[in-house]
């Protein structure tokens, strides 16, 4: 099976090429990113091939998906604070951009596995957010990732395309940069420990989120691909582990064996309070998956580092 990542150069992306390259029924891994977030470093070592462009270009869209038998589109502007910066630009790759995928996938007959993400529950505040939930996006991002994912189920439901469209939550592992103004915090946590300079916690640390390793995510999305699942509602990538930002910091300071140095700022326009998934479908649809435990996975990134 030949396989293109859309932003595989990216974070998620490049783990992805990583975990298709050590699976014998891969053939022919092609990422289509054009570096705006990710680099061609991220790709050293898994033997893809890098098609440099963007997925607003419908020509090299449909020049490279005949190539292939399976579409993981990941390709995104991601963060909240960058939606807010520039609305329009978010729209346009997360939202015309994946409609530009899909509509090769549709000419090409080929199935297409996206990325969504947990910020489409926004307002919502029940917990855990299972999958039937209203949406009630706070930031523009969240508003162009609930249009990527109805897009997706709509070339399901009208074209009978074989699609599934994940919900991430809070990924995060080696390869996910710090060190710029949209780092995640994972990272940027992480970062400035080993710099030893103050970790920016937006608001009282109590908000919680729902940490899943990247090594869990690209393993369940290469299964998705590989055993041709398909669902025909969003389905959440992510399974329950929920902390508060303060927590994790004691966590990760505990793991580098360096001080926290919290330094509390206003709370982020657009950032939702507490996250937590539903994981009873994920686990359904993919019985065999193990998680990798949140310690585990923090020490594997700190290492990483
Ligand atoms: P990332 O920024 O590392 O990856 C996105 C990739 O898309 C980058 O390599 C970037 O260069 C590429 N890209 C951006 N615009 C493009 C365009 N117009 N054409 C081609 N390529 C383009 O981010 P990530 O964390 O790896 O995110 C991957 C996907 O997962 C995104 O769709 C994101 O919205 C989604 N997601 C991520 C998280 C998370 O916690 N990391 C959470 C929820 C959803």
């Amino acid at each position: 099976m030949n396989v293109l990542v859309t932003g595989g150069a990216g974070f998620i992306g490049a783990n992805l090429c990583q975990e298709f390259a050590s699976r014998p029924n891969v053939g022919r891994v092609i990422a289509l990113d054009d570096l705006s977030t990710g680099s061609a470093a991220n790709l050293a070592g898994t033997d893809t091939e890098l098609v440099e462009g963007s997925i607003l270009d419908p020509t090299l869209v449909d020049s490279v998906v005949p190539r292939v038998d399976a579409v993981v589109h990941l390709a995104a502007r991601p963060s909240v604070p960058r939606s807010l910066a520039d609305p329009v630009a978010s729209h346009h790759v997360n939202a015309t951009g994946t409609v530009n995928v899909l509509e090769a996938c549709r000419r090409a007959g080929v199935p297409v596995v996206a990325a969504s993400s947990s910020s489409v529950y926004g307002a919502t505040a029940v917990l855990p957010k299972h999958e039937n939930l209203a949406t009630r996006p706070l930031s523009p991002y969240a508003a162009s990732k609930l249009a990527t994912e109805a897009y997706v189920l709509a070339y399901g439901a009208s074209f009978g395309l074989p699609t599934l469209a994940f919900r991430f939550f809070n990924v995060y592992g080696p390869l996910q940069p710090a060190g710029h103004a949209y780092a995640a915090v994972v990272p940027a946590f992480i970062d400035a420990m080993l710099r030893g300079t103050p970790v920016r916690i937006f608001g009282d640390g109590l908000q919680t989120r729902d940490f899943t390793y990247v090594g869990t995510v690209v393993r369940v999305l290469a299964d998705a691909v590989l055993r041709q699942v398909s669902y025909a509602g969003p389905v959440n990538l992510a399974f329950g582990t929920r902390v508060t930002l303060l927590d994790l910091a004691r966590e990760l300071s505990d793991i580098t064996g360096l001080p926290a140095g919290i330094r509390h700022e206003a709370p982020r326009a657009g950032d939702v309070r507490d996250s937590q998934a539903a994981d009873g479908l994920v686990r359904e649809l993919f019985p065999d998956i193990v998680q990798v435990p949140l310690e585990q996975g923090l020490e594997r990134t700190v290492n990483w580092f």
